[in-house]
């Protein structure tokens, strides 16, 4: 029997993926995580790889809303740097937020990917918002300290379902 799988792809980095690929694969919005997903969580200024990140992404159409369980102070710091909306003090996997989002800017969640680092947190809510998921490495092996704890819970959970081919489909083998 052929499980449901808990994201739709999943990938090192969201840096190991050409801004192209998206489009290609027919989205027009990312929902990102911030910490861990972007960048490591004690990264208050966007680095430069960021800005030109971002960049290729909107040259190429895409729209990016960066979700956060993060405070205000840090979330809005670094991304109206930036100039993405957000959504800070989001309570993932609680999907009430984003689902609000779509609903008062007309997005068609048929066109997003949720992009996150944990799969408890991050991939619970894309699932819960109807959104298909990119789940990528941790940029870093440092966490902030409320972290932890599911990080180690996320990192067997995460090998559990890769095993059983649950992980969905690995978007640096689709690259050309
Ligand atoms: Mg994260």
């Amino acid at each position: 029997m052929v499980r449901d799988l808990i994201c739709t792809y999943r990938a090192s980095s969201i840096y190991s993926l050409k801004p192209s690929l998206f489009s290609k694969l027919g989205f027009k919005y990312l929902f990102i995580d911030l910490d861990n997903t972007l960048v490591q969580y004690d990264v208050m200024i966007p680095p430069k790889k960021v800005f030109l990140y971002l960049e290729e992404l909107r040259k190429e159409g895409i729209e990016v809303i960066i979700v956060s369980n993060n405070v205000y102070k840090r979330v809005s710091a670094f991304c109206s740097r930036l100039d993405v909306n957000y959504i800070y003090r989001t309570n993932k996997p609680s999907p009430k937020k984003v689902i609000r989002y779509l609903k008062s800017h007309s997005i068609d969640v048929n066109k997003c990917l949720y992009i996150g680092d944990q799969l408890i947190n991050d991939m619970i809510l894309a699932r819960k918002a109807k959104m298909r998921s990119l789940l990528t490495e941790p940029i870093s092996k440092k966490d902030h300290i409320s972290t932890r704890f599911i990080r180690m819970i996320d990192y067997r959970l995460r090998s559990y379902y890769l095993k059983k081919g649950r992980l969905g489909i690995s978007l640096e083998e689709q690259e050309d």
